[in-house]
């Protein structure tokens, strides 16, 4: 009885459909071999006497193998020796059952696929049958009851079956490499990329599938061409690549850069690449591998992103300056209004009817919060033009400042400041304190009716220290969390509420200057969480732009 002796039989299988071996190939292989049904018979004779001896000489052939460092090397990789020894005594036993049919052509498949799997080289592998052989010969020739002419004959069979075996297995064993090696280029046919092999001298060896879609050029055509001559280059530019790309990839065994393609219609591509070198076993440089792809929209894109970021830097500062301009110039002409129209209002007070005195007051009323508002719009239009260097700023300071500058609103409305100790982060002193200054201020502005309790505290995640103000104030609805941080977005009126509506825009204004994130978490009714990000303090030397 034939048992499979390989776990991966159904692989042997398939491998056997692969390679062709049918009952008639099988046939075929024999008929080159003379190996005829006689010989056949004359093997299974030999099962009787060899079948209690081949334990010994698995025992020997794995002692042989133990002495090459090779093979050594792999039989000490094999989890269970023991279960390969008596693989291989069913192998070896196998051979004089006498059945040398299609399930015997699957299991000397198996052997092949094995080898090739574990690299188990077939120079190796043929000296296990000359040591078979060795040892079989001799035991043929001592049966003495066989006649000189039958030993010969067997001999010749254990030959014969030696040769059918070795070739079932190499055929298996080189196809799984070959299949591997189609594995390999399949791999390598890279969707994006363009791939080719050179050797030193700059000739295409192997160009992958993308090289038609990408460069224009049949792969299959460019076989055989020079690098320069697809690459569109003048001679001089070809032994610069050579010289400076190609010594620089020997000596660093990569280089990496921009060089135009040339397409056979004439026109021509930039492309994005790298090249890297191949050495032989002998440490010898063997062949480059160019990789590249098409950097056209790349280069498109980033066109239009600088092109963009131009506008809107241009745009915003121009915002600025008219913000700027506009408050400032508009200062003068108010102060006068102001200042006339309180003068009015004294001068006048006890001659004009109550509804005129009552007109002064809107008036007077009306330009002081003109005033507010301008100085507000001039603050928040120089967060970005007249910021300072960002420095090391110790944000406890700008905290206790904030609050210093706020003491009267806090002592009226009777409101607990408490903070955890908080960092030195990278910033601009001024602006830190103004931020601190809005957002307490407004969780003192929109209290309940609770007295105000805030809590400042900071706690450093990941690359960043993210900073928290919450309040036990009025909340904000989810709905207007981002309008609040568009400059004069007001959710009250100037009578329920005291502002300008620039506040939160300005600390928005602030945290980005500072490359930070601002946003916040409310509960109507219950309180608002202020969040904000800002950057440790660079190690380098405290200074970033
Ligand atoms: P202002 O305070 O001058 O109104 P801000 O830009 O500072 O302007 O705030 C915008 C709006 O956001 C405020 O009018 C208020 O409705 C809401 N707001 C800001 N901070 C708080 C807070 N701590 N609690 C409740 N609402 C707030």
């Amino acid at each position: 009885m034939i048992k499979p002796i390989h776990t991966h039989h159904q692989q042997a299988i398939q491998m056997a459909e692969a390679l062709g071996i049918s009952p008639e190939e099988l046939e075929a292989r024999k008929g080159f071999l003379h190996f005829t049904a006689d010989e056949a018979r004359l093997l299974q004779d030999l099962l009787e006497p060899f079948q209690r001896e081949v334990p010994l000489f698995v025992e020997f052939l794995h002692d042989r193998l133990g002495r090459y460092p090779e093979t050594r090397q792999i039989l000490e990789q094999v989890p269970s020796p023991l279960w390969l020894q008596k693989r291989h005594i069913e192998y070896f036993i196998e051979m004089t059952e006498g059945q040398y049919g299609l399930e015997y052509a699957w299991n000397r498949i198996a052997v092949g696929l094995a080898h090739q799997k574990i690299g188990m080289e077939p120079k190796w592998f043929m000296g296990s049958f000359s040591l078979f052989l060795e040892w079989i010969i001799p035991r043929i020739l001592k049966d003495r009851t066989a006649t000189p002419e039958k030993n010969i004959a067997t001999i010749l069979a254990v030959i014969k079956l030696s040769f059918l075996d070795a070739s079932l297995a190499l055929d298996a064993y080189f196809q799984a490499d070959r299949s591997m090696l189609d594995l390999l280029s399949r791999v390598f046919d890279t969707d994006v990329e363009v791939v080719w092999i050179l050797d030193t001298d700059g000739r295409i060896l192997h160009a992958n599938k993308t090289s038609g879609r990408i460069a224009g050029r049949d792969p299959s055509a460019l076989r055989g061409t020079m690098l320069q001559d697809v690459l569109g280059m003048t001679p001089d530019e070809v032994s610069l690549f050579f010289a400076d790309i190609g010594a620089h990839a020997r000596e660093h065994e990569f280089w990496e850069g921009e060089f135009a393609v040339a397409r056979p219609d004439g026109s021509s591509f930039p492309a994005w690449g790298t090249l890297n070198t191949v050495h032989a076993a002998s440490g010898e440089l063997s062949h480059f591998i160019l990789e590249f792809r098409d950097r056209t929209e790349d280069k498109k894109v980033q066109e239009e992103l600088e092109r963009r970021t131009q506008d809107l830097l241009r745009s915003n500062k121009d915002l600025e300056q008219f913000a700027y301009v506009a408050s400032h110039d508009l200062q003068e002409p108010l102060r006068m209004v102001t200042s006339y129209t309180q003068l009015l209002a004294r001068r006048y007070k006890d001659q004009i009817s109550e509804e005129a005195n009552e007109f002064i007051g809107f008036a007077v009323d009306g330009a002081a919060r003109m005033q507010a508002l301008i100085n507000a719009l001039l603050a928040y239009s120089r967060v970005g033009t007249h910021g300072r260097e960002l420095v090391p700023v110790e944000t406890q300071t700008a905290f206790e400042q904030a609050k210093s500058n706020l003491k009267i609103a806090i002592q009226e409305s009777q409101a607990t400041i408490t903070s955890t100790p908080l960092p030195t982060v990278t910033g601009d002193p001024i602006q830190l304190m103004q931020l601190f200054q809005n957002l307490i201020g407004n969780a003192l502005k929109f209290r309940g009716t609770d007295s105000p309790v805030i809590r400042v505290g900071a706690s450093r995640e990941g690359p960043e220290w993210v900073f928290s103000v919450s309040d036990n104030g009025i909340g904000i609805d989810p709905k207007f969390w981002s309008r609040i941080f568009v400059i004069f977005q007001r959710l009250h009126s100037k009578e329920e509420y005291p502002g300008t509506g620039i506040g939160l825009a300005m600390c928005k204004k602030i945290v980005e200057r500072h490359g930070g994130r601002i946003w916040l978490e409310s509960d109507a009714g219950k309180g608002s969480t202020f969040f904000f990000t800002m950057k440790p303090v660079s190690r380098k030397k405290g200074k970033s732009a």
